[in-house]
């Protein structure tokens, strides 16, 4: 199965130049956490991370996760992200992987539903959660498809078919706040690109 490790984070960045954690410090309070940031890069998407094993297993959702049970969400694996990633929140510079501006969506707590460890379900391709966040809540399952033409994991993210289930609401297009700092995409870019011309 393999330890996850965060070496193809650090490797991809050069933490003199972006302001994102490098390392994970274990702390209780990132156990079962979960995390879905927005990013503004070159194309808009969710970035879906889960803690597994005291990492971020983490996915790029296009669309970011729905309420509607009869949308499957494309979800693309990528590299494991340090715990502390869950509070990260500004801009990755240019020139830097990623570059472009990540608000913190929603976060909360996740409860593991199926009675293997979630280090078996991942690697099985099929993972089953309840999430505890702000916006998302309720059941939700991560399955494997297969890999893309990068050799990619692809996965499918869908809303379990249980109370929290919504097709009526679409909070990626009517709630576009940070949870953490109650401002959208645009106002954290706009304060970034005026202090920047202060200095
Ligand atoms: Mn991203």
């Amino acid at each position: 199965m393999g330890v996850l490790t965060l070496k193809e984070y650090q490797k991809k960045r050069d933490f003199k130049l972006t302001p994102e954690p490098k390392k994970s410090k274990a702390s209780k309070k990132y156990q079962n956490i979960f995390v879905i940031q927005k990013h503004d890069a070159t194309n808009l998407h969710y970035d879906f991370r889960i803690e597994i094993g005291g990492v971020l297993v983490s996915w790029a959702v296009p669309k970011g996760p729905s309420t509607n049970p009869q949308e499957k969400r494309l979800a693309i694996r990528t590299e494991n992200h340090p715990l502390e990633y869950v509070d990260f929140e500004g801009i990755i510079p240019e020139d830097q992987y990623g570059a472009g501006t990540v608000i913190v969506w929603d976060q909360g707590k996740y409860k593991n539903q199926r009675d293997i460890e979630m280090s078996k379900a991942l690697a099985e391709g099929k993972i089953e959660i309840w999430l505890k966040g702000k916006k998302i809540q309720g059941g939700y399952n991560l399955i494997k498809t297969g890999k893309n033409k990068q050799g990619k994991e692809q996965w499918l993210l869908m809303k379990a078919n249980d109370k929290k289930a919504d097709a009526r609401r679409n909070p990626t297009s009517t709630e576009q706040k940070s949870v953490k700092s109650n401002k959208t995409i645009k106002q954290i870019r706009q304060e970034y690109e005026q202090d920047s011309q202060k200095s």
